[in-house]
């Protein structure tokens, strides 16, 4: 995978940010569990634009635009909590989401200066968050994914984010062919946390939710998950456990998959994640971004979840759901549209899993091993 220096922007200006990038996520790899490794501004930090959800990134990168996930920088800080506090002492209410604080604090601490505002499709809250920052910021796109998901209102609004960076969606797409094999690689890992059991829960939830931006250097996550990928080939795989997909946004709980893995299940399905990584890999630019399930409301996820269900032998559902977040009432649906059992926890602040939650857990894996002793 030497190509990339030349294929991607990022490559060609993030030694700074790559670096720290990497350093990071060493760090949750070799400890997965501890929000650590804090991202300090780097030199170029100007150029970078944050974005504050999932966009089409290829139309940016075609841009020769660097992108960053503001979400991830925050979370895998080594304090983020502080994020949030400063996001309230400036005046945020306490219920108000932890991840639009986190992302107001991180943004002024570090004096990010470039945000693409995902104002459709993700989070209402993002609208106050713009308006709250724009005095700090230089430069400020929005992007909205239409509801319900139409194609031609979806190519309209890529075409308009394309025009606003100066190029088309036709260099979009090829950006897109040039991110084919890390995708192709990440559909692999996927299919080897499921199917072979040989990556873990945690480590498949990471490297998907890390395709959001590809931790700022698309050339250098590719090299890492092909080393990864690599690495992985000579496990064994892992003995037969409870099967457990985890649905909903990112927990802000750093060992919620660590303490599932621990308590006895195998995580085979981190469903928002595998939506972030795009694995359908033989969709044009619009489809991939159509077919992208988070956007457009609880049924095509609940189609998803469904369908990933049967695929993966799932035993047992836990919904993460954020307070204060509109999602929580999407567990009505999910609740009433899925055949799976499905334990709905909360997390608030980030912190690890509070006993409360973990003694949950614990009661929803025994009802789960009672059903598989039963074989129903
Ligand atoms: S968790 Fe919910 S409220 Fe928070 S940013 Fe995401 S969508 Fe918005």
């Amino acid at each position: 995978m030497s190509h990339k220096t030349e294929c991607f922007p990022l490559s060609q200006n993030s030694c700074t940010l790559g670096d720290r990038e990497q350093a990071i996520h060493r760090e949750r790899a070799s400890s997965p569990n501890n929000c650590s490794g804090d991202f300090t501004k780097p030199s170029d930090e100007q150029d970078f634009f944050g974005i504050t959800s999932t966009i089409p990134i290829e139309i940016p990168l075609s841009a020769k635009k660097k992108i960053i996930d503001l979400n991830n920088l925050f979370i895998t800080s080594n304090n983020p909590d502080k994020y949030v506090k400063l996001a309230e002492e400036k005046g945020y209410p306490r219920t108000c989401c932890t991840w639009i604080k986190g992302i107001y604090g991180y943004v002024l601490e570090k004096r990010i200066s470039k945000i693409i505002f995902v104002t459709g499709g993700d989070c209402s809250n993002t609208h106050a968050l713009r308006e709250t920052l724009l005095p700090e910021l230089k430069e400020v796109f929005t992007f909205s994914f239409p509801y319900p998901p139409d194609k031609e209102a979806l190519k309209n609004e890529m075409e308009k984010l394309s025009t606003e960076f100066g190029t088309t969606i036709l260099e979009a797409e090829e950006i897109g062919k040039k991110l084919f094999p890390i995708r192709k690689m990440l559909a692999e890992l996927d299919r080897l946390t499921w199917e072979e059991g040989i990556v873990t829960g945690f480590e498949n939830f990471k490297w998907l939710l890390s395709s959001s931006d590809f931790n700022g250097a698309p050339d250098k996550f590719e090299q890492q998950l092909a080393e990864f990928l690599s690495s992985v080939k000579r496990r064994e795989p892992g003995v037969s456990k409870i099967r457990i997909g985890v649905l909903g946004v990112p927990p802000v709980f750093s060992d919620l998959h660590k303490t599932i893995e621990e308590i006895g299940g195998k995580i085979v399905f981190n469903e928002i994640p595998r939506q972030f990584a795009m694995l359908d890999l033989d969709l044009d630019l619009v489809s991939r971004y159509q077919k992208y399930s988070y956007p457009y409301g609880v049924w095509p996820r609940i189609k998803d979840i469904n369908c990933q269900i049967e695929k993966r032998k799932i035993d047992g559902l836990i919904h993460y759901t954020q307070s204060f977040c509109y999602r929580q009432i999407h567990d009505i649906l999910l609740r009433r549209m899925i055949k799976c059992p499905i334990l709905t926890i909360e997390g608030e602040n980030p912190s690890e899993i509070d006993q409360r939650t973990r003694l949950r857990i614990e009661s929803f894996f025994e009802m789960l091993e009672g059903r598989h002793f039963k074989g129903t």
